[in-house]
C-alpha cells in the first residue's frame, strides 16, 4: 500500500497509531477497528496500574450512544447504576430543581435513565478484554514513539491530561488551574435515594453525590485545593463529620469505603497540532471542571465524530489530509460551550457575592419555570451539540 496517498480506498486498511490506552485511548481503539482500521496503540504505563485507578464516572447519553455503536453497551449496561432523578440543590438560597426523565427527548427518555455511574475499573476490565482479543488491534505497552512515521496514515494522541504530544507537536493551548481542587472518595450515605444524583453548590464549590448501588455513593468534592489535600489527610471520623456538614439535611455519611483521593482542576483547550496528520483527543485536547460530570463525556464524543469521519475516510469522501481540521471545525463548539459553560457555573456559584446570589435565584426561577430552556440546557449537557 502506498501510504503517502491521500485517498484509502476501501479495499486498503488505515494505519493508525493512537497514543494512550485510558479511558479515551481505548474506546478510540475499539472504534476505529470496528471500522476496519489497523490500530497500533501504545500505553506508557502497565495495563494493570490503568486498570486500578479508584474513580467513577456519570455516564450522558451521547456516551450510550458511542458504546452501542462500539458493541460494548449491553456488556456495561449490567454494570451500570442508573439514576432517574438529578436534584440540583443551592445551599446559599435554599434552592432546588429536579431534572428527570420527562425533560430528556423522546429517544433518551425510552431508556429510563437520566445518566449512569459506572467505575473505572469495570469500564477499563471491558475495553481491555475487548482490545486484546481484537484482530485489528496491536497493544504495546511502552512509550509511543514520537518521531514522525510515514507508514502510519494518522496519529491520534489520547495521551490525558499532562500530555506529550501536546508539546512536541507544537499545539498551542489556552488554559489556567483552578484554585478549587477535588476530592474523590466512595461512602456509604444513609438516607440517600440510590436512584438519585445529586449536585450541591456551595461557596467553597460543588458537591456531587454519585448512586453505585444500595447506600454506596462515590463523592466528587470542590473546594480550594489546600483544602481538597487537608481532607485527604483526615481521620475517617473526622472525614465523615466534615461531609455531614455539607450534606442536605436526611443525608448521612456513615462509612467511608476508600481513600479519599485530591487533584487539580485545570482549564485547557489546545490548538492544531503543527505537524500534519496528527489529532489531539479526550483530555489530551481539553479538560474542564467536574462539576456536572461533563470531562469524560466530552472525551468520548470526540471518538464518536471521529469515527464518522473514519467513516467518510474509508467510503473515500473525506481526503485524510482534511481530518484534523475537520475534526477541530465539527468538535470546536462543544467543547468551547461545556468547557466555558462549567467555569461560569463555578464562578457564580462558588461563593456568596449578593450581586450574584440574586442570578442563582434568577436562573432557578428560569429553570423551574420555562420547560424549553431546561431542555435545550439539559440536552446540550446530555447529548452535546
Ligand atoms: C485523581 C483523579 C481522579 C479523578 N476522578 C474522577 C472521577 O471520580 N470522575 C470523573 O468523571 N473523572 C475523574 N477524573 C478525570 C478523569 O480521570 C479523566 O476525565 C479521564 O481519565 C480522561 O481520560 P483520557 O483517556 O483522556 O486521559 P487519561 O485517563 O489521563 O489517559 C491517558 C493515558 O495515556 C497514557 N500515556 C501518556 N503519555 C503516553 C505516551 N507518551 N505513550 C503512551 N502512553 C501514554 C497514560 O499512561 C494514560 O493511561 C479524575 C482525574 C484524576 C487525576
Amino acid at each position: 500500500m502506498n501510504i503517502s496517498d491521500d485517498r484509502i480506498s476501501q479495499a486498503e486498511s488505515l494505519r493508525v497509531r493512537v497514543i494512550g490506552a485510558g479511558p479515551t485511548g481505548s474506546v478510540l481503539a475499539l472504534s476505529l477497528a470496528n471500522k476496519g482500521a489497523e490500530v497500533y496503540l501504545y500505553e506508557k504505563n502497565p495495563i494493570a496500574n490503568i486498570k486500578s485507578r479508584n474513580r467513577a464516572y456519570a455516564i450522558t447519553h451521547s456516551s450510550r450512544r458511542l458504546f452501542q455503536d462500539v458493541g460494548i453497551w449491553d456488556e456495561l449496561e449490567k454494570h451500570l447504576q442508573s439514576f432517574s432523578i438529578l436534584r440540583i440543590q443551592d445551599k446559599e438560597i435554599h434552592k432546588q430543581i429536579d431534572i428527570t426523565l420527562d425533560d430528556l427527548c423522546s429517544n433518551n427518555r425510552s431508556y429510563n435513565s437520566v445518566g449512569w455511574i459506572l467505575e473505572h475499573r469495570i469500564l477499563m476490565d471491558i475495553l481491555m478484554d475487548k482490545v486484546l482479543t481484537n484482530k485489528n488491534i496491536s497493544l504495546f505497552e511502552d512509550n509511543a514513539p514520537h518521531a514522525n512515521d510515514s507508514t502510519f496514515n494518522l496519529t491520534i494522541a489520547a495521551d490525558g491530561g499532562n500530555s506529550s504530544s501536546r508539546h512536541i507537536w507544537r499545539s498551542k493551548s489556552l488554559g489556567f488551574s483552578y484554585k478549587q481542587g477535588c476530592l474523590t472518595s466512595k461512602v456509604l450515605i444513609r438516607g440517600a435515594n440510590p436512584s438519585t444524583a445529586y449536585e450541591i453548590f456551595s461557596s467553597e464549590g460543588p458537591l456531587a453525590i454519585l448512586p453505585m448501588g444500595g447506600e454506596v455513593f462515590q463523592v466528587v468534592w470542590s473546594a480550594p485545593l489546600i483544602k481538597c489535600y487537608q481532607r485527604e489527610g483526615l481521620t475517617e471520623s473526622e472525614f465523615l463529620d466534615r461531609l455531614s456538614s455539607v450534606l442536605p439535611c436526611g443525608l448521612q455519611p456513615d462509612v467511608l469505603l476508600d481513600q479519599p483521593k485530591a487533584f487539580q482542576i485545570r482549564f485547557g483547550i489546545s490548538s492544531l497540532p503543527k505537524r500534519s496528520r496528527s489529532i489531539l483527543v479526550g483530555e489530551a485536547f481539553h479538560r474542564c471542571h467536574p462539576v456536572g460530570g461533563q470531562g469524560l463525556n466530552l472525551c468520548w464524543r470526540d471518538i464518536a465524530t471521529l469515527s464518522k469521519l473514519i467513516n467518510n475516510i474509508i467510503k473515500g469522501n473525506l481526503n485524510i489530509n482534511n481530518v484534523p481540521i475537520q475534526f477541530l471545525a465539527t468538535r470546536f463548539i462543544d467543547i468551547l460551550f461545556i468547557n466555558f459553560f462549567t467555569d461560569v457555573i463555578i464562578r457564580v456559584f462558588s461563593n456568596r457575592n449578593p450581586f450574584l446570589l440574586f442570578y442563582r435565584r434568577l436562573s432557578f426561577v428560569i429553570l423551574k419555570r420555562f420547560l424549553p430552556i431546561r431542555r435545550l440546557l439539559i440536552s446540550m449537557m446530555t447529548d452535546g451539540f
